[in-house]
């Protein structure tokens, strides 16, 4: 097909189809010679036909100087394409054209030359046939003067000669063209091959890369290498901000930027034409980076009209989508490493918060590694306590704020508990809506927080803080919301295992301490003490009172019993259900008597505030170190023996052993 943007004609042609094979005989020269045109190429063909046509004027000029000899040449189909030179047009000239179509059609008709005289003149026309398949493909002719001189044969004879000529000068120029299709072609063929090869080059690099921010920039130098001339710019989405000065924001609002938007909303290359400054021609491209995932930015390319083809903007497109893949990787990469890193924390946490089950311990360990793991400065656990309505401190490095109390409704562990939500703050100072003791006293400003969920409930809430603002990052508190989940388990764990400790030492029914516990704990406090006591408390005719009152009434008394237990001792005694309806009570470091005093006040207590009223008998054991008896058998044995007195002397009384 005729391209005229190329300042010659091309042909309709598959150039590659047509070179000669390796196994072709007699070389290029002959292969040259076998190429030829058929009836398709016929639209096309005019150009060429043309181009014989001048040359052959050039070469037969003496014959056709001074108007006695003018030539023409029709399509095949006997339509005129041209007749003389461009010069020659005169009024005389253009009468002839009739006769012109006449002896083009008649040559036509009988498919050869043909020859009619018209007055002075002789009109001939000859066939113009393809070299291989002797198809007829234009018609060449020739006015010639004086008549006379071409008569018979002359003038058939002349035309045959020249259309001959013609034909020559036809190949000739198709030839030509050819040559010069395939040169271009080669050419581009190698242009391509360069690019191709310099974009393999880039994917290479840029898949070796495994860092976003190396990626923009290799992408930045590769272009920038082979369109040293254009302007640069990469526009991102938020996200993902690059410390190079060359990548930006892409505003999705600003009027500026609505091309590169409009590209990285289709996650389609554009391009369009601008005028520089100085007027000239420039070309604005947008090429949008993306990967599979998505689309995460538009290189903006500005560059001169005449330094940019069709190729090169292929090639831009092939680079973004190379650059947004690799990009795309490396960014995939960076989110696991985080992910891992992320793992390896909440890993390591869990494992040194699981090294204790104590409470204390658990916030201790909590605090501590959050503030190395966010090196925060200051890091406060607070405990909520439903039934007083109060925030504890549990765990801080803040001066005086440990084991304070605060409303269940001030500060940021109040905001954080009640929304159940967690809070980044970037300045403390600016923000003002909410006053905190921890961030007055440090003066901190900024501020990530989290609430400690404990089997679904809200039971307190971390706090980290930093005297720098906009220290912590959405990161962080992304992570912190992670790690307080942890926490709130580990608390969980803790508070379970608390309980079911202290359900394992526990009498189910009185709520006083299990036998094996009392045993236990004597042993201990003689390990260290120099001294102590032991009564046994045993209720009077209780046989009788169940067969009274039944059981669940004896149940009951029992618990009465019990409560007067609880109620008259120390915090550091130790009360026990040692048997049935018998209690033992140790007092660390009492004497006799003061043990006699107390056992006095529950058999006084018990005779007037159990209902329906019962009384109980006592028997006291003492130890001092050196006199023997330092062992829970003996202990428990001798107060055994006081009780049998008290109960022999008519019961309801205390007896010492
Ligand atoms: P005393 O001690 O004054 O000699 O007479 P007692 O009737 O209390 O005799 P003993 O201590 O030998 O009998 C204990 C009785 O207490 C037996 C049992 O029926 C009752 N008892 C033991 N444990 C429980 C208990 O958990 N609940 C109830 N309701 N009764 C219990
Ligand atoms: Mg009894
Ligand atoms: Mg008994």
């Amino acid at each position: 097909m005729a391209d005229q943007s190329r300042g010659h004609p091309t042909l309709n042609m598959n150039i590659s189809s047509m070179l000669p094979r390796p196994e072709q005989e007699g070389g290029c020269a002959d292969w040259l010679q076998q190429l030829d045109i058929t009836a398709y190429d016929y639209p096309y063909i005019e150009p060429v036909i043309l181009q014989a046509y001048r040359d052959l004027c050039k070469n037969v000029s003496e014959i056709a100087e001074g108007g006695e000899v003018r030539f023409f040449v029709a399509h095949h189909d006997g339509e005129l394409m041209i007749s003389g030179t461009e010069e020659d047009e005169s009024s005389e000239d253009r009468g002839d054209a009739s006769h012109v179509a006449g002896i083009i059609s008649r040559c036509i008709e009988v498919a050869g030359p043909a020859v009619i005289p018209q007055g002075r003149f002789v009109y001939a026309a000859a066939p113009i046939y393809t070299r291989r398949e002797g198809e007829m493909f234009a018609v060449f002719g020739c006015r010639l003067q004086d008549a006379p001189d071409y008569e018979g044969t002359g003038a058939k004879l002349f035309i045959r000669a020249v259309a001959l000529h013609f034909r020559t000068c036809f190949y000739k120029a198709f030839e030509a063209l050819f040559i010069a299709d395939m040169l271009l072609v080669q050419q581009r063929a190698k242009r391509e091959e360069h690019r191709r090869s310099k974009l393999f080059q880039v994917v290479q690099k840029l898949h070796d890369k495994i860092d976003v921010d190396s990626v923009l920039s290799e992408v930045f130098e590769r272009v920038s290498g082979m369109y040293p001339a254009a302007k640069l710019e990469l526009l991102m989405s938020q996200d993902d901000l690059s410390r190079d000065p060359r990548v930006k924001l892409l505003q999705l609002q600003g009027p500026e930027e609505q091309f590169c938007v409009k590209a990285f909303m289709e996650g389609q290359m554009l391009s369009r034409k601008l005028h520089g400054p100085l007027g000239e021609l420039l070309l604005e491209i947008a090429a949008p980076l993306g990967g599979k995932q998505g689309v995460y930015g538009v290189f903006r390319l500005l560059i001169r009209r005449d330094l940019i083809d069709e190729f090169d903007l292929q090639l831009i497109g092939m680079l973004a989508d190379t650059a947004g893949v690799a990009f795309e990787n490396a960014k995939l990469y960076q989110q696991s490493n985080l992910l891992i890193n992320e793992l390896r924390l909440i890993n390591e946490l869990t494992k040194r918060l699981n090294q204790s089950l104590k409470l204390k311990e658990v916030f201790r360990f909590a605090s501590d590694e959050l503030l190395s793991i966010f090196q925060a400065e200051y890091c406060c656990i607070s405990q909520l306590h439903k039934e007083t309505g109060t925030f504890e401190v549990m765990s801080t490095n803040v001066p005086g704020l440990s084991k304070r109390t605060f409303p269940e409704d001030y500060g940021f562990c109040g905001l954080v508990c009640s929304t159940q939500e967690p809070i980044i703050l970037s300045d403390y100072q600016v923000y003002g809506k909410v006053s905190s003791q921890m961030m007055e006293v440090t003066k901190a400003r900024s501020l990530i927080a989290a609430p400690l969920i404990v089997r679904g409930e809200v039971n307190g809430a971390i706090m980290l803080a930093h005297r720098e603002g906009r220290y912590f990052s959405y990161d962080n508190y992304k992570l912190l919301q992670v790690l307080s989940s942890h926490i709130g388990l580990a608390i969980a764990n803790a508070l379970l295992h608390a309980e079911v400790r202290r359900m394992a030492n526990r009498d189910m029914l009185t709520g006083l301490y299990a036998r094996h516990y009392v045993d236990d704990a004597i042993q201990q406090f003689q390990k260290k003490d120099s001294n102590g006591s032991l009564i046994i408390v045993d209720i009077d005719q209780f046989k009788q009172v169940n067969d009274t009152y039944g059981h669940q009434t004896g149940d009951k008394i029992l618990q009465q019993v019990c409560t007067i237990v609880k109620s008259s001792i120390r915090k550091t005694d130790i009360a026990a259900r040692w048997g049935g309806e018998e209690l033992a009570i140790y007092l660390p470091g009492a004497d006799a008597e003061n043990a006699y005093r107390i056992a006095e006040t529950i058999r006084l207590r018990a005779a007037m505030d159990t209902d329906p009223a019962v009384t109980v008998s006592c028997g006291i054991a003492e130890w001092a170190q050196g006199d023997g008896k330092v062992s829970v058998e003996s202990l428990f044995y001798e107060a055994d023996m006081a009780l049998y007195k008290a109960k022999n002397n008519g019961r309801n009384q205390t007896q010492l052993g």
